[in-house]
C-alpha cells in the first residue's frame, strides 16, 4: 500500500502567556494547513483493486473536525485567566476553545493532532500509522512532527486530555 496524504486549512486564534513574548501574548490569529500523512501497515502488493485499505472514511472523519471542531476555535492554555471569562460571562463558547497542557504553541497543537489522529485510525482499526504532522502557520513557517521528533509515550501529556480520545472533543470542560 502507498502512504496518503491529506491536507486541510482552517482559521485559528491563540495566545502564549508562558513563552513571555509580549507580541504572542497578546489573542491573534492565522490561518494555517494542516497535512497528515499515513503509512499503511504492510507494502504495497498488485491485487484486483490496487487500491490501499479503505481510507475515504478516516479521511472524512478527520476533515469533519477540523472544519466542525478545529476551524475558528480559540486555542488557550489551561492556566489561562481568559478561560474563567469564558466559564463566567460567555460559557456557550466554551465547545470553541481548545485547550492545551502549557502554552497553545504550534509544536504542540501538532503533537496534539497527531494524537487525535491516531486515536481514530485505532478507533477505526485501520492498518495505517500517522507517520507525519506537518502544520504551515505562515508561508514561512512550518512545523513538522515526526517519529523522529515525537513520541505519544513520552510526551508527558495526561492522559485524561482530550487528543488522546477517538471523538469530536477539543478540550475537556
Ligand atoms: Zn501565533
Amino acid at each position: 500500500m502507498a502512504a496518503l496524504e491529506f491536507t486541510r486549512r482552517y482559521a485559528m486564534a491563540h495566545r502564549l502567556l508562558a513563552t513571555k513574548s509580549p507580541k504572542c501574548a497578546i489573542p491573534h490569529g492565522h490561518n494555517e494547513f494542516v497535512t497528515v500523512r499515513l503509512a499503511p501497515a504492510s507494502t504495497f502488493r498488485f491485487s484486483d483493486t490496487n487500491s490501499a485499505a479503505p481510507f475515504e472514511a478516516i479521511k472524512r472523519r478527520w476533515h469533519q473536525w477540523i472544519d466542525e471542531h478545529v476551524d475558528h476555535a480559540l486555542h488557550l492554555g489551561e492556566s489561562d485567566p481568559l478561560l474563567g471569562y469564558f466559564r463566567e460571562h460567555e460559557p456557550a463558547r466554551l465547545s470553541q476553545i481548545m485547550t492545551f497542557q502549557g502554552d497553545p504553541t504550534t509544536e504542540a497543537l501538532a503533537a496534539c493532532f497527531w494524537l487525535k489522529l491516531s486515536a481514530f485510525v485505532a478507533n477505526d482499526g485501520l492498518p495505517f500509522t500517522v507517520s507525519e504532522v506537518r502544520i504551515e502557520e505562515t508561508p514561512t513557517n512550518t512545523v513538522i512532527v515526526t517519529p523522529e521528533n515525537f513520541d505519544p509515550a513520552q510526551c508527558g501529556l495526561r492522559a485524561s486530555a482530550w487528543p488522546w480520545r477517538a471523538d469530536m472533543s477539543i478540550n475537556d470542560f
